[in-house]
């Protein structure tokens, strides 16, 4: 019988506009049940924190499950095995599941998202990231919806963060010209200067349409749909006949109260007299293609092509500010909180 006790972060209200941190609650002393046959017990050492989470803390959603109050909020992370009575694992196997914000999670045989991690030199937490949700979405939103090629102009927004940072560099490798539209000055040197896109406009600027269209003069072939609202209107401004609009996520609009299946950037870019292919996806519509994706991505970043980079808190109790952070752009690439 484990002597452990579990700590857990659940949602006690549902947020009204932009999340609070006193939305949710830490749980501490949280009983952790024995295991039975065929399950196994995994001490979280890293958390994703993701702005798609923000939906499902609505009381309603239309495109996906909401997560009920009390409940622990959902979530990627990557752990250890710490007890095993499933043959397949060993405790000290590194894991990677759907376990949320908790320390402790008793995994089961119908686990379809628990595997082991596959083995490099790289650090464990791009499992999380560049070679996680982040890095597929990146990966099969160019490569099965938007398809650049050489001489195209591709935007991508939310460029600095974890999706539009690999989104940008995959388009780089098919030899587009790439824009990146990002939050402030730093950012954007960020993209241009260590991330290798060939320019970066930065959305909060008084002038960003007039920087936009200097930065495109020709018009734009691939916009990388990450944020929605007003920067997708000036974007839509330029597309050219033809255009590809992989519709990845709307995040200006997450904190917004309302129906966002019906608002979401494919209806507004379908509703234009030139109308772009605009096309929403959630990345596990290619669930049996990861073993494609997560090769190609880890030979990417091991070989140096594809840069990444991490913001990374500390501690349980550091998940609401870390989530929360996500909608006023602190962090660059992907958010992430380490268990110690
Ligand atoms: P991220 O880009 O690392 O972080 C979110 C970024 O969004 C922030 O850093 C901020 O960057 C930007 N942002 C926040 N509020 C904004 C606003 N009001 N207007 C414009 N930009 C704003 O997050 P991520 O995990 O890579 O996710 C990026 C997008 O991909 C999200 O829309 C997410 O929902 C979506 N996603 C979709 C799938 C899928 O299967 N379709 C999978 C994963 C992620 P700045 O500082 O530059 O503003």
């Amino acid at each position: 019988m484990t002597l452990r006790m579990n700590q857990t972060i659940v949602l006690v209200k549902h947020p009204q506009g932009a999340v609070q941190l006193d939305d949710f609650e830490l749980l501490r002393d949280v009983e952790i049940p024995e295991l039975k046959d065929g399950e196994v017990l995994v001490e979280n050492k890293w958390l994703s924190i993701d702005p798609y989470t923000r939906p499902r803390l609505d009381k309603e959603t239309p495109m996906v499950e909401p997560i009920p109050i009390g409940s622990v909020i959902q979530g990627e992370t990557i752990g250890v095995i710490v007890e095993s009575r499933n043959p397949q694992f060993t405790p000290g196997d590194w894991v990677f599941m759907l376990s949320g914000w908790q320390r402790y999670y008793i995994a089961t045989k119908q686990d379809m998202i628990l595997r082991k991690l596959s083995e490099t030199t790289l650090p464990k937490s791009i499992f999380l990231g560049p070679v996680g949700t982040a890095g597929r979405a990146a990966y099969f939103g160019m490569q099965r919806i938007a398809k650049p090629q050489s001489g195209d102009v591709v935007v991508v927004s939310a460029a600095a963060g974890a999706v539009g940072s690999v989104a940008g560099q995959i388009a780089k490798m098919a030899g587009a010209y790439v824009v990146g539209i990002a939050g402030g000055a730093t950012k954007c040197s960020y993209v241009v200067d260590e991330l290798g896109f060939d320019a970066c406009v930065d959305y909060k600027a008084a002038d960003f349409k007039k920087q936009l269209r200097r930065a495109c003069p020709e018009g734009i072939d691939v916009y990388f749909e990450n944020v929605g609202g007003r920067v997708s209107m000036f974007v839509a401004q330029l597309l050219n006949d033809g255009a590809r609009v992989p519709v990845c996520g709307n995040v200006s609009q997450y904190n917004q109260p309302g129906d966002m299946g019906a608002s979401g950037p494919e209806n507004f870019f379908a509703s234009l007299p030139s109308a772009p292919l605009a096309r929403f996806f959630l990345v596990t519509q290619w669930f049996k293609d990861y073993p494609e994706s997560d090769e190609w991505l880890l030979k990417a970043i091991e070989s140096g092509q594809i840069k990444y980079r991490e913001t990374v808190y500390t501690g349980l109790e550091q998940v609401p500010q870390a989530f929360t952070d996500l909608f006023v752009g602190r962090n660059f690439g992907k958010q992430l909180v380490k268990l110690e």
